[in-house]
């Protein structure tokens, strides 16, 4: 269904290569995995590993590190497909290839040469990024005058860091992360805070709780927790006090990535009701031949294809700006898609009847897996706020 946005055998080369990874590696797995009780069981770094080997973890990297630069328009496209595979696994790469991305732009070139090379060699390198704090959530998407409370005093060659973020994606898994801490005390924060690039083996950094989720299982998410941690000047990413600064001028298309991920669900519950309706007979004929059922699939035909023409005109504008970016499209199409997504995944439940409703027809998981993208990535009625805020503004 991508296809009009395909124009070269480069993108038609990759899709392949990922969709054959969904079908060998993710799809035989993920009811297993996502069946696991400890969170941390449901995580499989084999497929972070095989994903390496065929080029995907590190696809948006540069050719001088070892990737394959891919756009914005043709990473969604990646995401989108994972995601048909399993939510938690597009996850786990749309935040650590939006993060190769930022970083390859954000970090200046000594910073890169630290970590970019790194990361491109290592099978297990994963991104995280933490910004969000148990009593800092939304206040970072409509802005309040409440700083984080992660904070960081100066010190002699840098920084000493002290306090906690939860809900990180790839929290317990990454081997580098950049971190959002109040650095100008007073401020709110999206002024007052800087932007750190952070290793995992960081003296003071350990990780907290591994949030045990609905949905969205093969992803790990967890607390990161900050004691006395020095982070040196070196790490400073972009000025200090201008952490937000780096987000917003270095990420547009952080939206559409997730709204791609979650597009994926939404398929995958398309495609689960269509079969279902073909081979289900009731009323002396299979569900596909009653039109209330006909009808239904359309409508998710519909809210499907328009999520997608939404999210890839944000990404193809992310990178080029020139052409008509808008900020709304920075928070608009993950809205469109997840709210896309949560109807379909109940109207393939409705399909389904009761059958739906047992684990062994796999439509629960998608149940609670559509359900994730509700909130994450910013609760849904604080991105329509944030984009009427754009559109209106004083
Ligand atoms: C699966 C998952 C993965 C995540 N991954 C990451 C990550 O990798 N990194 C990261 O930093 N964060 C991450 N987050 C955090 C995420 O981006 C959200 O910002 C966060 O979950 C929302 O915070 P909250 O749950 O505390 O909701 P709250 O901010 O407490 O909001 C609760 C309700 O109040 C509403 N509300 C809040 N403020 C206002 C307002 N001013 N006006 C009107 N209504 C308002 C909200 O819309 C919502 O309905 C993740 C979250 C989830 C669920």
């Amino acid at each position: 269904m991508h296809e009009i946005f395909i124009q070269t055998d480069d993108q038609r080369a990759i899709l392949e290569t990922v969709q054959r990874f969904v079908e060998e590696e993710v799809t035989p797995r993920a009811a297993e995995l996502d069946a696991n009780t400890d969170p941390a069981e449901s995580f499989s770094w084999e497929i972070v590993e095989k994903a390496h080997e065929v080029g995907i973890r590190q696809m948006t990297l540069r050719e001088e590190y070892g990737g394959l630069g891919t756009d914005s328009l043709t990473t969604s496209m990646v995401i989108e497909e994972l995601g048909k595979g399993d939510l938690g696994v597009s996850v786990i790469f749309a935040q650590t290839l939006k993060i190769a991305q930022i970083m390859q732009i954000a970090l200046n070139e000594e910073q890169r040469a630290r970590v970019l090379p790194n990361f491109a060699e290592d099978p297990r390198g994963m991104l995280g990024i933490g910004i969000t704090e148990p009593d800092n959530a939304s206040n970072y998407f409509i802005p309040h005058p409440t700083p984080f409370r992660t904070t960081a005093e100066k010190t002699d060659g840098g920084w000493i860091v002290n306090g906690m973020k939860h809900f990180i994606s790839n929290g317990n898994r990454s081997t580098f992360y950049l971190v959002f801490v109040q650095t100008e005390k007073g401020k709110p924060l999206a002024e007052g805070s800087t932007c750190f690039l952070l290793e995992r083996d960081r003296e003071g950094f350990s990780i907290g709780r591994i949030h045990d989720k609905m949905g969205e299982r093969l992803a790990n998410n967890a607390e990161l927790v900050f004691q006395d941690c020095f982070i040196p000047d070196e790490n400073v990413v972009g000025e200090v006090g201008n952490g937000f600064g780096v987000l917003a001028e270095f990420f547009p298309q952080s939206n559409a990535y997730a709204g791609a991920s979650i597009l994926g669900v939404a398929e995958a519950c398309y495609t689960k009701a269509v079969d279902w309706a073909t081979i289900r007979v009731q009323g002396g004929k299979p569900l596909i031949q009653h039109d209330g059922i006909r009808a239904q699939l359309a409508e998710m035909r519909m809210l499907i294809d328009a999520s997608r023409s939404y999210i890839h005109r944000a990404c193809y504008l992310a990178d080029h700006q020139e052409e008509g970016w808008d900020k709304t499209l920075g928070v608009l199409p993950k809205t469109m898609a997840s709210q896309a997504a949560w109807k379909i995944a109940t109207w393939c439940l409705e399909i389904h009847g009761g059958h739906g409703y047992m684990k062994e027809f796999g439509v629960e998981k998608l149940v609670r897996d559509a359900a994730a993208f509700l909130h994450s990535d910013g609760v849904n009625r604080t991105l329509f706020l944030k984009a009427a805020n754009f559109m209106f503004e004083d």
